[in-house]
């Protein structure tokens, strides 16, 4: 038995000014076949699970090339078309195999491309005949288009949010595409359009409840292969945008569009509930100058590099220096032509520094002002769970009394050690100002006095009601009120 299994993965915020070509693909994964590193990144554990599973049992792995760039905004159009052709070529020569087994994202759109898996996938069918079992997993802020449907037998989307699960579902991935060749299950896809679009964290209620019941269900009806919640990704502009609800059934394709009918209604009947609370930035500043202990950590939920953002906002940088915030460190701001005046300058240098701010609209202004050079450090890195995450060169400057961190490589403030790393003791300020909107939590809520989560300017379209799509379904919540337009839908 041969299965051939590749990658190509990022998620596309269209908003985001932060184009996408062949470089950062290659700064984050670029690995031709044989050359995926031994642990997976978010999209590529297909390739490594199908390592170990074809070791075990013998059959023969074919590796394409494996491909993930960080989340930016649209991809090259030569970027992608190399790319995809790179591993189509490969599947070709490695014709004849029995399965095609892909690490995907999802919300992948390139110039001239809006439903670019889509045009993957049907590519790789094209190639494979209609008889040939091909399958993917996928992350769930992304979009599930008719037209990916039509191309695959089936898809396993990750289930949490943090995405702590991406392994377990190359687990399930592997486990039904070998039950399938095997001749043991005969898998069939039912969807439902739930009609909204939200964001759904399973680190808190009500999703954490929504995702145990579905893992229960999966585990107690054998005709349940997997149920996966397609959360949709509010950023991407695309036509097929919104919430789905994919059950996977052993060939009962009627019974699992009743279930994810009734799933998908249960979660729309509790739209909006699922995001937490979120303070605007002259709220989070006064409360945070308020708290009796520190350090008080605010999280500039929206501008999250991880989700595609500049990182560069200084929304809340400027509310703090209004409010005359001491004590008070800012991890990170995007900046790399201001990390680079500041390394000539030299640590120590005083220098008038314009900062933040350039690259958007809804980032606030740049900041201007007279700053000193505190520290300046090539290539740092912050802590990321067991690994390390690159923030680039940086600069610690301070200004007015607030210790700032300005980076050249644009990463999510995952870890309490960005600050140490640039000579700042994280426990020892009042407050903290990180970019992220839910990774961080685990490494941060240990140091934290308190957490307030602040949505500052316009960073990210996170409000899909005035976001002014122009490819997006807008008859879908929270754009209408009621768009099942029956009494199941009402409110
Ligand atoms: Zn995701």
């Amino acid at each position: 038995m041969r299965i051939f299994t590749a990658a190509l993965a990022t998620e596309t915020n269209t908003f985001s000014p932060i184009c996408v070509d062949r470089r950062a693909f290659e700064a984050s994964l670029y690995a031709p076949p044989g050359e995926h590193p031994e642990t997976p990144t978010l999209c590529s554990a297909p390739i490594t699970v199908g390592r170990r599973l074809a070791a075990e049992k013998g059959f023969e792995l074919i590796e394409g090339t494996a491909a993930w760039a960080d989340p930016a905004g649209l991809v090259n159009r030569l970027t992608y078309e190399s790319l995809r052709d790179e591993i189509l070529d490969q599947l070709r020569a490695a014709l004849p195999v029995d399965a095609v087994v892909l690490g995907l994202h999802g919300a992948m759109v390139a110039d001239g491309y809006e439903d670019t898996e889509g045009d993957f996938l049907t590519r790789v069918r094209n190639i494979v005949g209609a008889d040939m079992l091909v399958c993917a997993e996928l992350d769930p802020h992304s979009h599930l288009t008719a037209k990916r449907l039509a191309a695959a037998n089936f898809f396993i989307y990750f289930k949490e949010f943090p995405h702590t699960d991406f392994v377990d579902r190359a687990e399930d991935l592997w486990r039904i595409a070998l039950d399938t060749l095997a001749g043991r299950v005969k898998p069939a896809m039912s969807v439902f359009d739930c009609r909204m679009i939200d964001v759904y964290p399973t680190s808190r209620e009500p999703m954490r409840s929504f995702v145990d019941k579905i893992t229960r269900t999966e585990a107690a009806d054998p005709d349940i292969l997997s149920i996966s919640v397609v959360h949709g990704f509010m950023a991407g502009d695309v036509p097929e945008m919104g919430t789905k609800m994919l059950v996977l059934t052993d060939s009962k394709p009627e019974k699992g569009a009743v279930l994810a009918r009734e799933l998908g209604l249960e979660l729309f009947a509790q739209r909006g509930t699922f995001i937490m609370p979120q303070i605007d930035e002259k709220e989070a500043v006064s409360r945070a100058l308020a708290a009796v202990s520190g350090p008080v950590v605010i999280a500039d939920t929206w501008d999250n590099p991880g989700g595609g953002t500049a990182g560069d906002a200084t929304v809340l940088l400027a509310e703090l220096l209004a409010q005359g915030a001491q004590d008070t460190a800012v991890g990170t701001i995007w900046d790399p032509m201001a990390v680079q005046i500041c390394m000539a300058a030299g640590e120590g240098a005083e220098i008038q520094l314009r900062f933040g701010a350039k690259s958007a609209p809804g980032t606030g202004n740049p900041i201007d002002g007279f700053v000193k050079v505190v520290r300046l450090v090539r290539n740092a890195e912050m802590r990321f769970g067991e690994s390390y995450a690159p923030f680039g060169d940086a600069a610690h400057i301070q200004l007015n009394g607030i210790d700032i961190i300005l980076n050249s490589t644009r990463a999510q403030s995952f870890d309490p050690s960005l600050f140490s790393a640039m000579g700042i003791e994280p426990t020892s300020k009042k407050i903290l100002v990180i970019k992220s909107t839910n990774h961080f939590y685990a490494s941060f809520a240990p140091i934290a006095a308190e957490i307030l989560y602040c949505s500052a300017g316009t960073p990210y379209p996170n409000n899909p009601a005035r976001t002014p799509y122009r490819r997006a379904p807008r008859d879908i919540w929270p754009m209408v009120d009621n768009p099942h337009g029956d009494a199941q839908g009402a409110p």
